[in-house]
């Protein structure tokens, strides 16, 4: 990814979606038939495929992987967490990742551990196989110490601050950085935020970021997290859930369309857009992307990619996807 992105020229915007495995094979089908219409017809720079914490969608989520990497061609980043999980899923997950060509990892930590179980003393190293992995650093520092460079890895970012209960100071973003000064210097490549509708808290955090004391943050690719809306129940409870604060303004425009569907799907994919376009006006990032949670949805990401011109902006020979796209070599 990382390598896709210096490519671009200075000034260049991109952008990148996201998928999550389907449950059923009908699901999947239906997903690969809209994945074929939207790479060839938005060319996203990446994809990234979830992870269920804990495991809970390993196989799906490498089957869905190999269909974005190998069937379609499409540089993949496959999500991965590493608490309340076999280590040996782990293991595997990477070791698939790489015979598959993805190159990239995005390194989380997924739920938190359930402490008790976790800290019992009494476990021995063998029975605790997970004892190694608290915080996503634990799986940024083990991707690098077992397979040096060979993927990019990415971690997550909270601009408005982190949703974790446990933590007495949750929903601040001066807390989490510390914690992602040592991700970044553990070896991650580029950051992705949590979902937003606040631009200015996202232009405050990237600011803070950036002006970092440690220096850090000077020029990794920090890339915004944006869910396109599409239905007023589906974004009050993602926001809830994400604990993204909902600007009055932005609030009192959907409210005022909630009843009806088609136009709240309409304003949201206006007030998407006026939120690309104020980030692509900082001037922050020599090359400009976004990511979108996509939920799987095909229009209103269409239509925001296409009002702001998002589409088109990345050259269609890419000698780094030839690369990606022939079947890893056991190394
Ligand atoms: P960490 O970086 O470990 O941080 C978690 C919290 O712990 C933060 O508050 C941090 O400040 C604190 N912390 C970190 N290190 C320390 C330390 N050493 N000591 C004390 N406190 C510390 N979840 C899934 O299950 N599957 C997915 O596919 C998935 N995709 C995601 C994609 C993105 C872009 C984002 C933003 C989140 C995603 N998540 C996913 C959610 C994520 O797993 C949760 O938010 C999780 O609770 C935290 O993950 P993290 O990687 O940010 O954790």
């Amino acid at each position: 990814i990382t390598d896709k992105i210096n490519a671009l020229p200075d000034g260049a915007n991109y952008f990148s979606l996201e998928f999550f495995p389907p449950k059923t094979a009908m699901g999947f089908a239906n997903l690969q038939s809209r994945l074929e219409r939207m790479s060839q017809a938005l060319r996203p720079l990446f994809v990234t495929v979830t992870w269920g914490a804990g495991g809970s969608t390993a196989t799906k989520s490498l089957e869905l992987a190999e269909i974005c990497q190998r069937q379609l061609g499409l540089t993949t980043c496959l999500h991965l967490t590493c608490t309340n999980m076999d280590r040996a899923l782990i293991d595997e997950a990477l070791e698939q990742a790489k015979v598959l060509g993805i190159r990239n990892i995005l390194a989380l930590r997924g739920d938190a551990p359930r402490s008790e179980e976790y800290r019992d003393e009494d476990k021995s190293p063998e029975q605790d196989s997970n004892k190694d992995f608290t915080w996503a650093i634990d799986l940024v520092r083990y991707i690098r110490k077992q397979y040096g460079d060979y993927f990019c890895v990415g971690v997550a970012a909270y601009p408005e601050g982190h949703s974790d209960e446990s933590h007495p100071e949750h929903q601040n973003p001066s807390y989490d950085i510390p914690y992602l000064v040592e991700k970044t210097q553990a070896g991650a490549d580029f950051i992705m935020t949590q979902l937003f509708y606040d631009v200015g808290k996202f232009d405050r955090f990237e600011t803070m970021l950036r002006q970092h004391e440690s220096g850090a943050f000077k020029t990794i690719p920090i890339i915004p997290g944006l869910m396109p809306i599409q239905s007023y129940s589906i974004l009050r409870r993602t926001t809830k859930l994400s604990h993204a604060n909902l600007p009055a303004d932005l609030l009192a425009r959907l409210d005022a369309v909630k009843a009806d569907d088609e136009l709240v799907k309409k304003v949201g994919v206006k007030i998407l857009g006026e939120m690309v376009e104020h980030i692509k006006a900082r001037r922050d990032a020599a090359r400009r992307g976004f990511h979108f949670y996509t939920l799987n949805l095909e229009k209103a990401v269409s239509h925001i990619l296409e009002d702001t011109h998002l589409i088109g902006q990345i050259p269609t020979e890419n000698d780094e996807d030839a690369i990606e796209t022939t079947p890893a070599i056991n190394l």
